[in-house]
């Protein structure tokens, strides 16, 4: 394939009023590249991720299982032919959830998050990544500490970027100003949004454009629940049959006649479900990119193509809007409520 093929199957978006333009979809390796994974399938996933056009991958330092896994196997694909176009890529990473034991394994002080980024660019074989976040809100760290830390890593060199995950749309002008003030400003921010999952609609989503600070929603598919995958049962190997971050009682009467209903809309458009959650995500031009997942290329296939369907009619959006109601699906809402991280 040549650069010009692959650059031109992908619309892209400028991140904020940065220099930096996303990928209208990034690939998210959350699921799908722990130690179940193969070589051989993470590799494909990734290369023809990049074939597709998408040159922007989203890790964390606890990616797995087991913690650190998605980012060593990352690390061999760079090491096996991908890092010869590093230049090319956009890799981020985060800290903020449990990784190691004891009080600096986790939240947002400077003693963990510098610790954490030092292990994850060993982890991949890399002197920077572009992006590294902020993973949640540590309510009980100053938040001139995490974001210092932040800055610290752009000026180490380690980091080009810096980004924000769930934060609430007040602490997120907080970080914004300070980021401001300390010369390293805010990127973007990686808040959860869905047809099943709308927070980011109230304010965040202003807030971002007033800051001119990008926005890359995670689980646009709502791990699954936004496509027909879930209307017969549950499909073998599924993420719901993994008793792990889908809740098999999300899958209520009720919440699959709205996905019955949302799936008849997308038909009508000549897209499938999950390309129709896709779209509406990137219907609103100050989302940068749809962060997703993806067990097969296929699934790949099928969400590239939806990046260039992202016009509705009035009439669509009002239907949608009937069927896109929250389903109780937001694992990431206490982080934005500032819960506390450590009891002791
Ligand atoms: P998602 O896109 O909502 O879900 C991905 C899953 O949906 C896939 O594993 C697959 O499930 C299914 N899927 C994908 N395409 C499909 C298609 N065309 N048809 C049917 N099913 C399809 O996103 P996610 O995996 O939950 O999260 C995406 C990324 O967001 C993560 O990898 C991570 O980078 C980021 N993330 C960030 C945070 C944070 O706190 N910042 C939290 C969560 C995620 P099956 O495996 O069942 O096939």
């Amino acid at each position: 394939m040549s650069l010009s093929e692959r650059y031109q199957q992908l619309p892209m978006r400028r991140c904020g009023a940065s220099g930096v333009f996303l990928p209208a979809i990034t690939l998210g390796l959350w699921q799908n590249f722990g130690s179940d994974q193969t070589y051989g399938n993470a590799s494909e996933l990734v290369w023809r991720a990049f074939d597709l056009g998408i040159f922007h991958f989203d890790l964390a330092n606890n990616y797995g299982p087991p913690f650190g896994h998605a980012e060593e196997l990352f690390g061999k694909i760079l090491a096996s032919g991908l890092g010869e176009h590093r230049d090319e890529l956009l890799i981020s990473t985060k800290a903020g959830y449990a990784m190691w034991d004891g009080p600096f394994g986790e939240g947002g002080s400077r003693k963990y998050l510098t610790a954490s980024l030092d292990q994850s660019l060993r982890r991949m074989g890399l002197d920077y990544v572009d992006i590294f976040y902020s993973h949640r809100f540590d309510p009980d760290t100053p938040m001139e500490e995490t974001m210092g830390a932040l800055a610290s890593a752009v000026h180490a060199g380690k980091a080009l970027y810096v980004g924000v995950s769930s934060y609430s749309p007040a602490a997120t002008k907080q970080a914004s100003t300070i980021l401001d003030d300390l010369g390293v400003p805010l990127l973007i921010h990686q808040p959860s949004y869905s047809l099943f999952n709308r927070w980011i609609e109230d304010e965040l989503l202003d807030v971002l454009a007033a800051e001119e600070v990008g926005c890359i929603p995670f689980s646009v598919l709502a791990q699954g629940l936004a496509t027909k995958k879930y209307l017969d049962g549950f499909p073998d190997g599924s993420r719901a049959t993994q008793n792990g971050s889908f809740d098999r009682a999300w899958i209520t009467g009720d919440a699959m006649a709205h996905v019955r209903a949302l799936n008849e809309i997308a038909s009508g458009r000549g897209q499938t479900l999950a390309q129709m959650a896709i779209s509406w995500v990137l219907r609103d031009q100050r989302i940068t990119s749809a962060l997703l997942g993806a067990s097969s290329v296929r699934q790949l296939e099928e969400n590239v193509a939806a990046a260039s369907a992202v016009e509705f009619s009035a009439e669509e959006i009002a239907a949608i809007d009937a069927h896109a109601i929250d389903q109780d699906i937001d694992l990431w809402e206490s982080s934005r409520m500032g819960e506390s991280i450590f009891t002791v």
